[in-house]
């Protein structure tokens, strides 16, 4: 183990609750290990809460929000998110070496998310000092009607591993900014830099029982949250059959949720296209974060008039990609989160040969050979019929397709169930748009790489999601919308029984 890695793991003692503003064990003192995906080792002891824990934190949140919480004025509340996010910007370094400690992703990648995520906290503030407002609606003379958004109150948030901290963020600020209180239950595989967070948040300030943190595995302490009554709502990340399941578990509390689910993202590269840049997206796009990516183009068609020239470019890229060390600055694919996880992404490269692809990988060096490393992949003669084109595999492995012409490559990119994101490259202007109006999916970019603007909606269409995150559109989530209507003059009311 490098030296870096035993340096934080030094350091690192049991992952505690953050419930009611005190950090505290689980009531049952269960605790489960945590494992560096860089060596297989145990690093630490993670609490492992159950129902009466998440049942505490739930009536922590709900108490604080009908208290301090709930009267506090706008600009005080405000300013507590502003500086959630001035405190995270202060520890960028600290957080990402954690953060590529706990789920192996590059550190000159995890840098940025953590960036990305004390924005998010100064965005959401600002997004709701402006945005915020309600609307008026005038009735001849005789009514002004008029909107008001109200928090809805405890609200659930359920995050995956693959981006942790910055993921967790991206729930936590908008449900703080527009006055929720929260309780978070972070995935049980990267529990390092949520208990960070809520490190931040105790010395922001913030009214105690605000934001809690109730470690634990999915089906025991996420259930239970999901379950609770006093819950209101859940915003789920994570994989499809997972959010299938939350929303009927759900369902008997009726509750509002958010569901950002799995992908399949095609990236289709005419024979028009901008070679080069065409090349960077599509490498960038399926091997940054280790292709634990939900936006991944894990699906790459190949106009046939370009294949064989484009597809020796991608090889020779995918043969000099970096795999290494995730602390080590050089890095640019690090391994996988988990062995179950690594084994289950292993399982689909070797079901790619059994369906006739041709597997071309990458390099891993041979010091690497205790961690969860899977070579950059490339399933060469991929078939839209095959599960390996169907499926989420959900790391560095990407299924070639080639095609002839528009109509061809958009029945084919529509193809599956999923439809998060899409990625289209040509010079032809027209076709872009067109290519991208016709994909099924619900977001996509002509010419780019996934490059978010904070304001824009974020979210999936078919399997990949229910709802719409980001911008002004979390407030449809995240508030009660009140219509309230007040009558002006004396217009007509039916007299019945006089
Ligand atoms: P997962 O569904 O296994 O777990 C996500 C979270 O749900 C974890 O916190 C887990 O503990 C919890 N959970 C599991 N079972 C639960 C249950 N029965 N009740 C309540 N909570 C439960 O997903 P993962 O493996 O952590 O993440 C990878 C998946 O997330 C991929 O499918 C990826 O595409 C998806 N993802 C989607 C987006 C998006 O915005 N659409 C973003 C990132 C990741």
């Amino acid at each position: 183990m490098s030296e870096q890695h035993n340096t934080l793991i030094k350091d690192l003692s049991t992952v505690l609750h953050y419930i009611d503003g005190e950090f505290v064990a689980s009531k049952s003192g269960e605790t489960f290990e945590n494992i560096s995906p860089f060596t297989n080792e145990s690093m630490n002891d993670v609490s492992a809460g159950q129902s009466d824990d998440i049942d505490r934190a739930v009536q922590a949140a709900e108490a604080a929000f009908k208290g301090e919480w709930g009267q506090m004025k706008l600009e005080e509340r405000l300013s507590y998110i502003y500086k959630i996010g001035d405190l995270i910007e202060a520890e960028v370094e600290e957080i990402a070496s954690l953060e590529s400690l706990d789920t192996g992703l590059p550190i000159r990648q995890t840098r940025k998310m953590v960036s990305r995520a004390a924005l998010n906290f100064r965005f959401y503030a600002d997004q709701v000092k402006n945005l915020m407002f309600g609307e008026v609606y005038p009735v001849d003379d005789e009514f002004v009607n008029y909107t008001t958004r109200t928090p809805v109150g405890v609200a659930g948030l359920i995050t995956p591993w693959n981006a942790p901290f910055m993921l967790e963020t991206w729930k936590i600020a908008p449900a703080l900014a527009t006055g929720n209180t929260v309780v978070l239950k972070p995935a049980e595989w990267s529990p390092l830099s949520a208990n960070r967070i809520a490190e931040v948040i105790d010395r922001a300030g913030l009214p105690k029982g605000v934001f809690n943190v109730v470690h634990g595995i999915g089906e025991v302490a996420g259930d239970a949250l999901v379950k609770h009554k006093g819950v209101k709502l859940i915003s789920f990340t994570g994989e499809t059959k997972t959010g299938s399941l939350i929303m009927k578990h759900g369902a008997d509390t009726l509750k509002r949720f958010s569901m950002e689910l799995g992908g399949k993202s095609p990236i289709i590269v005419f024979d028009d296209a901008d070679f080069d840049r065409a090349l960077d997206a599509v490498v960038w796009g399926i091997f940054s974060f280790n292709g634990e990516r939900c936006t991944a183009n894990s699906r790459l068609f190949v106009h046939e008039n370009i294949y064989d020239d484009f597809m020796a470019a991608v090889k020779e890229r995918v043969g000099n990609i970096k795999v290494g060390d995730p602390l080590d600055d050089a890095t640019e694919v690090g391994p996988l989160i988990k062995t179950e996880h690594f084994e289950n992404v292993k399982s689909y490269i070797e079901l790619a040969k059994e369906e006739g692809c041709d597997v071309i990988q990458g390099d891993v060096p041979e010091s690497m050979s205790r961690g969860n490393f899977v070579p950059p992949t490339l399933l060469i003669g991929a078939e839209s019929h095959m599960r390996v084109v169907q499926e989420e595999i959900f790391g560095p492995v990407m299924a070639i397709l080639s095609f002839t012409d528009e109509e061809d490559v958009v029945r084919q990119a529509n193809d599956v169930e999923y439809g998060l994101a899409g990625y289209v490259w040509t010079n032809n202007l027209a076709r872009g748009h067109r290519v991208a109006q016709a994909i099924d999916a619900g977001m996509l970019w002509v010419n780019s790489q996934n490059v978010r603007d904070l304001r824009t909606p974020f979210g999936g269409a078919k399997n990949s999601g229910i709802g719409r995150e980001g911008g002004y559109y979390a407030f449809d989530f995240y508030t009660e919308i009140k219509i309230i209507h007040v009558a002006i003059g004396d217009h007509h009311i039916p007299q019945f029984g006089k």
